[in-house]
């Protein structure tokens, strides 16, 4: 398959080809078509498989192509990792494959001044890659909210139980809106982590690669 096949816009295809993505990775050809399709999604996925683009690239593919309200400008989509370093790593991905498109990136983490992070905030972000203790400071501060969210991520949902983040991700759960696309990623799929499935995903689609 190639990444025209699987239903992808123009500046996504144009900034792919200047990465020398030539075909699309087995998480990619079943993923991208079931988050365009609006689809809750469990991928069983290990790092280095292409998951970071198998939901990045739909992701920014929805928020491009769907109508928001711009005056409000509060973030549409949030990706919950379990670290500092998969936060820059994903926002620079999101960058990377978002070139031609106007959607802002903000990594949001701990043990860095949260100043900063509440400036970039205030500009504007339309996607959030947080861990979660950082995102919930931010949200107690009213620097944000999650009224807005279209889509959640939890990527290495794995590991963010292991760094016993479980209850923090239920916090940020409550504040999302009913309505809200979620796609977790996971390099194992453990008793742990498939029971957050029934809490956070509506009848997912499942993928494992
Ligand atoms: P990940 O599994 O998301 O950590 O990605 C592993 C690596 O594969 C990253 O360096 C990506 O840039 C690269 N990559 C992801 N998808 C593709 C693709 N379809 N073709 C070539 N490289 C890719």
């Amino acid at each position: 398959s190639t990444f025209d096949s699987l239903g992808l816009i123009e500046p996504l295809r144009q900034a792919l080809a200047e990465l020398d993505y030539r075909r699309p990775t087995a998480i990619q050809t079943q993923g991208i078509p079931a988050i365009l399709d609006d689809q809750d999604l469990v991928a069983e996925a290990q790092t280095g498989t292409g998951k970071t683009a198998a939901f990045a690239l739909p992701l920014l593919q929805k928020l491009a192509t769907t109508e928001t309200d711009v005056e409000l400008r509060l973030p549409r989509a949030l990706i919950l990792v379990p670290t500092r370093e998969l936060a820059l790593q994903v926002c620079q991905s999101l960058e990377a494959y978002g070139r031609y498109l106007t959607l802002v990136p903000v990594a949001l983490f701990g043990g860095s001044r949260i100043d900063n992070q509440i400036r970039r905030l205030e500009r504007g972000a339309d996607i959030l890659v947080a861990t979660p203790g950082r995102l919930l400071d931010l949200l107690q501060q009213r620097v944000t909210e999650l009224t807005q969210l279209e889509l959640l991520v939890l990527d290495e949902a794995d590991r963010m139980l292991d760094l016993g983040f479980i209850a923090d991700m239920r916090r940020i759960r409550e504040q999302l809106p009913e309505k809200c696309q979620t796609l977790l990623f996971s390099a194992t799929l453990s008793a742990a982590v498939e029971k957050l499935v029934p809490d956070f995903l509506h009848r997912p689609h499942w993928v494992r690669v």
